[in-house]
């Protein structure tokens, strides 16, 4: 027989988390189906915004998220190449709380968020149970099918079914939207470097080199190490073997040498086809996207986690009272979309200019850097450097928790634990 829910959500991602936590709050019926057995899935960046530590704080979260291992990166700078860096973006101007991007293992975020939503009886969290269809009757979406890790298949019925599983959304494909593709001219490469003490890695600074560039992003026990390189690039990088990458990242980086050893083969670099495109409709009756499902976002600039826990929070707001009454309409789903179309296209819109103006002619090897012009102005107006910190930080119509899903709790203000990058 099949099971029932108001509310299931397809994914437990950052999305799928934070939409759960607030429905349930809400006092909706609400079962978050996670196809992986815990949070230790693929690396999806680590990074936890000014907005979100906000957000966290309105759900009484602050103080939790505090106790997280956690490093905190307060600016975005890039390579002169006389031995100077220029700062591109200084998070530490920005007038909010938190002003910092907090460097938090993503399983450890989803975890904290998995517990709070425990505490709320009408909460589910199923793990290991993988969306494999939808249930659908005459073009409305009734709920899932599921395989749960012992290969049992079950159904779920719900009002409404919310595809938060990320950029290969199995959901979204069933309910036939197609999201428009944008070009892309980067992949991305990541993989893990251990830190040592000696380590000066202060800031988000890429590093260039002809036709490839380097992100560190330094964490208290390693660095997470982003190369970056052209589109389709990925066979030829396996065929030239671990040896050839471990040269590559000397020559970006001489001082990860003495550890570049620790890579031990090709497996231990994780390919990511970047991919950035954005859905047209967000719903059909009966389902509604958000996220990476409803917008695939480029790693310029880390901002797709903030995205998706804004999205949840803007679908949270809009939809627990109609679900409480038993009334979702495709009229109200289509409210989160015209809520958050805005801001993802304003940032989409930003990655794919930083696309077409820096990483594009740095993988093509026509420049190691931003445009001399952008340079030269920060250079000379450091204050600059509040814009990009801005959106990178905030961004586009940030979301507050709305009243039902707020608790109280102290923040614990900018004395969060943990290394000042
Ligand atoms: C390698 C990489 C690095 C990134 N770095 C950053 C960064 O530093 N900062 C940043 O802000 N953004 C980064 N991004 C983008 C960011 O990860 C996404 O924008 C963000 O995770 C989107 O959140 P989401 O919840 O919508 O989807 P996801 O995080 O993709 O979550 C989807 C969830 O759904 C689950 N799922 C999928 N299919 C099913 C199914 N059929 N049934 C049940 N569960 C399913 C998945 O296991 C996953 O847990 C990165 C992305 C990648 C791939």
């Amino acid at each position: 027989m099949a099971e029932r829910s108001t509310c299931v959500v397809v994914g437990g991602g950052p999305a799928g988390m934070v939409l759960g936590l607030l429905l349930a709050r809400a006092g909706v019926d609400v079962t978050v189906l996670e196809k992986h057995s815990d949070f230790l899935r693929d690396f999806r960046g680590d990074t936890v915004h000014p907005s979100t530590m906000q957000l966290l704080d309105e759900l009484g979260l602050g103080e939790r998220f505090a106790r997280l291992p956690q490093s905190q990166l307060r600016v975005v700078a890039f390579p002169t190449g006389d031995g100077r860096r220029i700062v591109v973006a200084d998070l530490s101007r920005l007038k909010v709380r938190y002003p910092y991007v907090a460097m938090v293992p993503q399983w450890d975020l989803l975890n904290l968020l998995a517990e709070a939503a425990a505490e709320e009886p009408s909460f589910t969290l199923r793990m290991h149970t993988e969306v494999t269809e939808l249930i659908r009757k005459s073009g409305r979406v009734l709920g899932v099918r599921y395989r749960t890790g012992d290969g049992a298949t079950g159904e779920i019925r719900a009002d409404l079914t919310v595809a938060c599983d990320g950029r290969w959304s199995i959901a979204r494909k069933q309910a036939d939207l197609r999201p428009r593709e944008f070009p892309v001219p980067i992949d991305a490469w990541w993989f893990r470097l251990p830190r040592h003490p000696q380590d000066t890695v202060t800031a988000l600074m890429p590093q260039a080199a002809k036709g490839r560039f380097a992100v560190v992003i330094p964490r208290p026990e390693h660095l997470q190490i982003a190369y970056i390189g052209r589109k389709g690039a990925d066979p030829e990088l396996r065929a030239a073997g671990i040896e050839a990458f471990r040269r590559n990242i000397v020559e970006l980086m001489p001082w990860v040498a003495d550890r570049v050893g620790e890579l031990r083969s090709m497996d231990d670099v994780k390919h990511l086809d970047v991919r950035l495109n954005r859905l047209h409709r967000w719903h059909v009756d009966g389902l509604l996207c958000i996220g990476d499902a409803a917008h695939a976002m480029s790693p310029v600039g880390g901002v797709g986690i903030n995205l998706a826990i804004q999205d949840a929070v803007a679908a949270a707001t809009l939809l627990a009272e109609p679900l409480q009454a038993g009334a979702v309409t495709p009229a109200r789903l289509g409210r989160v979309r015209a809520r958050r179309l805005l801001p993802t296209i304003l940032v989409q819109s930003l990655q794919r200019f930083m696309h077409r103006t820096v990483v594009g002619p740095i993988v093509e090897g026509r420049r190691m850097g931003p445009p001399r012009p952008v340079l030269k102005l920060v250079n000379r107006l450091p204050q600059m450097s509040y814009l990009p910190a801005y959106l990178i930080g905030v961004g586009f119509r940030p979301e507050h928790a709305p009243p039902f899903a707020r608790r109280p709790g102290s923040h614990p203000a900018t004395t969060a634990p943990g290394r000042t990058g």
